[in-house]
Order: C-alpha cells, then structure tokens, then sequence
C-alpha cells in the first residue's frame, strides 16, 4: 500500500471505532484525523510522511523531547522487575518511594510529600477531596468552598472540571458541582480596561478578597490557580497579582493550592511557577511535564504543615486509584526527572532558551495582524487580531482556526484559544529550531493576512 491508502485505511477506521476527546463528532466525521505515526525531537511525522514541528509539545508535556531512549529503557527494564503492585495496605515499591523522594528534592521547600495518580484531573480531584479532608480534621467543616478563576483549566472529571473556568465546559452535565465558585483571571489584554499591568494585577488579586468577604471567610477551605494559566490562553499574570494573592491566603487562612500541571518541571526556567513567583504553595498538583507525557502520572504535592495534619489526626483518607504510584510511571518519572537535571535543561530555559525565544517571539508582535505578543519561559502567546486590521469584525473567532490551519500546512503544531494563538514547545528546542517555528508561524500569519 502506498501511504496514502495506509492513511485513509487509518481514517476510516478511525470514524468507525474511535470517539476522540475534546472533539465535535460530527464535524470529525466529515472531515479526517491527521494520523501522526512517530516523533522524534521536536518533531512529528504523519502517517503521509509530513514532518511537523510541535510547536506544542504534545499537549504540553513532553518537556524533554521525543524519542529519549532511557525513558523507554526504564520503563522496559521495570515491566520485567515489577510491572504492577499498588501501595494500598501498608505496601510499596521502590519506583514509587524513588519518585516521590526526587520530587521533596528538587520541590520547593517543604513539599516533602506527593500523593501519586495518574492524571492531572485525578489530581485535582484530590485536591478537593484532600483539602475538605483537612478542614474536617481542624474542626472547621464547614469550610468547603473552593475558589477558582475563569479561564482556568484543571482536567475534565466531574470535580477538575467544576475546578475549571471554561463556561463550555459547565454546559454540559450540570456543573460545577456544589461550593466551587470562579473570580476574575489576571487577563491584563483581555480585561484591563485602560489600566496598567501592575494596577491591573493589584484588582485582578483583590477579587479573590472580595469573594472572600462575599462569602465569609469561614467558609473559604481554598484557592486554586496555575501560575501562568495555560489552556485559558497562556495568561501571564502581572508582576503585582501573585505576591497579593498569596497575601490574601494568608491573612484569611485559606490554602493555596498552585496547579503546576503545566509550568512544573522546566517551562519556566524553574522547576516549579511556584519558584518563579516565590509563592508558598499547600499543594501543588503535578502531571504532564512530571514524565514528559512518555507515561501517564501526575500526583499532589503536599506540605508539611498540611501532611502534618493528616497524618497526626489519623484515620484513614478513603481515596485512591488502582494506578496511584505505577511502578512504570513512576520510573519513567525518575528518569525524566534525572534528564531534566543531569543535562541542566531548566536552567538553559532561563538564561539561554527563554531570552533567546522571548525576543524572536516579540518580533512577531509587529505583524499587522498581531495585538499583543507576550511570553515567559517557553510559552507563548500572540493575540489576533489588532484592531486595525481589515474586516476585524468578520475575522473575529475564525482568524484563531485559520491561522491554526496555515501553522499545519506550513509544518508547524500551533494552538488556537479562540484568536489567541499559542505555543509551549519541547525544553530541548535549539536555537536554530527556534528560528524556524517563528519563520513557520510569521509564514503562517502572512498567508491568513493575504487570504482575507
Ligand atoms: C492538562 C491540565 C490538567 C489536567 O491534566 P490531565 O492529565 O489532562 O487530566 C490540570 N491542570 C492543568 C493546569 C492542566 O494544564
């Protein structure tokens, strides 16, 4: 068979048999997967052979590259030791203590403790059932409500997507579920209104107050909030938000849970958002980067004044996976864990990878068709459109897709968030490679540019 009948052998099947997460099925079956058969690098190849720069990472995660053969040499070398055991009645194994004995390590400090699941959602769903745990066990019950923000994304089970500001998301299936209530992001473009960044950040923080007293503090068990918020539209707060949020915390008592599902592990030129903003997190849920994607685990860090809590009170938290801690993914955790270390990869972000994208990404905000470019480590954002542009009206929530659809054709994964286009690429992406997915993106823009 030629490639292309092997293609559309694979797209057939596909409509037969497979229901996609986040996807229009309808739409999908009038239209054809790209069929991505392997990776290597910061590169994709499809099942034509058409090379594609993932200008993504996957969704975010495979921080250190596809094809790194001593992840698949861990994961092999533990399916023959021990390919299952769970760490339920008083059990363990060594991948899992390993694991979890790296992260207090290279974690900020005391965050000696992590509860291992496997996704990021299960992680925030432990987040809710872990932090009314706690409240229960100070005595204070009554304090259940979590606060959280719009735009915000933390998984899709029914307590991770009530976590969730996306209203899309809350149409369906009746959510959020009780006591989870959403305040304003620190979207300076979108919601600033004439302000500057740092007076911005200042409101944005102080609508978590505001909630608060609303609500009354005795109610309050937390707040929860990527550092940088991704999915919404990498969102890179003002400088003044962070530090008055965690003031806030504070001075009302509340946990601060920093969901560091996509800045942990290098994609801000730190190990964790929480060390770039200097924040002093109670949990910190983890996933995505934690494996670089190569294996499905995630988990929740925990500090000690909270794990003290827990453990000293006693009795048993009635929560847990089959999978929470499998030995494979956690080696494979390990071991990415030990790259991103050993070869220094976080610390190239911050004084090498990030300034060096930073600029050629601003470069781009000087195309007609961009409003704002902004980045931070290795994420990036660019807003269409400016409002000068020709036919904004008609243009506004398709420029996004178009554009979306120019970066494919040109050979480049980039995301839209309505017209928000953004990028959050491998942390082993070269100088060079840099060069080329800002010539492929500025290719990509000239072309929707012309077309309209
Ligand atoms: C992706 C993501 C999650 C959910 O992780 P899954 O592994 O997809 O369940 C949670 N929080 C943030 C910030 C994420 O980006």
């Amino acid at each position: 068979m030629t490639d292309k009948q092997t293609t559309a052998a694979w797209q057939d099947a596909d409509h037969r048999s497979y229901l996609h997460p986040f996807t229009d099925y309808k739409q999908l079956q009038q239209a054809s997967s790209r069929i991505i058969t392997r990776a290597d690098g910061i590169y994709l190849w499809d099942s034509d052979g058409n090379r594609l720069l993932d200008g993504m990472a996957g969704l975010w995660c495979v921080n250190v590259g596809y094809g790194r053969q001593e992840l698949a040499d861990a994961a092999r070398d533990q399916m023959n030791e021990l390919p299952y055991y769970n760490s339920f009645f008083q059990t363990a194994h060594p991948p899992a203590i390993e694991l979890t004995e790296l992260l207090a390590e290279i974690s900020p400090s005391g965050m000696q403790r992590t509860f291992l699941t496997n996704s990021g959602s299960e992680a925030n769903d432990t987040v809710i059932r872990m932090v009314r745990r706690y409240w229960d066990l100070m005595g204070q019950p009554e304090r259940k409500v979590i606060i959280s923000r719009e735009r915000a994304y933390h998984g899709s089970t029914i307590g991770a997507a009530s976590l969730c500001g996306m209203p899309d998301m809350h149409t369906q299936g009746g959510l959020p579920i009780p006591d989870i209530v959403h305040i304003e992001a620190p979207y300076h473009y979108a919601n600033g209104n004439g302000r500057s960044r740092e007076d911005f950040g200042r409101h944005a923080a102080q609508a978590l107050q505001a909630k608060i007293e609303e609500l009354g503090a005795d109610r309050i068990a937390a707040f929860i909030g990527e550092p940088v918020q991704g999915a919404g539209g990498v969102i890179i707060p003002p400088d003044t938000y962070w530090p008055e949020v965690q003031r806030i915390c504070k001075k009302f008592g509340i946990l601060l849970v920093v969901d560091e599902v996509i800045c942990g592990f290098g994609r801000l030129g730190h190990w964790f958002g929480t060390d770039y903003y200097g924040l002093e997190p109670d949990l910190m849920p983890i996933a995505k980067g934690l494996s670089s994607g190569y294996l499905p685990i995630a988990g929740v860090m925990v500090h000690e004044r909270v794990a003290d809590v827990l453990i000293e009170r006693g009795g048993e938290f009635f929560h847990g996976f089959t999978y929470s801690g499998h030995p494979a993914a956690c080696a494979v955790a390990a071991a990415n864990i030990r790259i991103l270390r050993d070869e220094q990869i976080v610390e190239q972000v911050a004084d090498e990878l990030g300034p060096y994208f930073r600029a050629r990404w601003n470069e781009l905000g000087s195309h007609p068709l961009v409003a704002e470019a902004r980045s931070i480590g290795l994420m990036g954002a660019l807003e269409l459109i400016n409002e000068d542009a020709e036919g904004v009206d008609e243009k506004r929530g398709a420029v996004g897709t178009a554009c979306r659809e120019a970066c494919m054709s040109n050979g480049l994964v980039m995301r839209a968030v309505y017209d928000t286009m953004i990028v959050s690429p491998p942390l082993i992406i070269t100088h060079s490679e840099i060069d080329e997915l800002i010539e492929k993106a500025s290719l990509s823009l000239d072309r929707i540019a012309q077309e309209s």
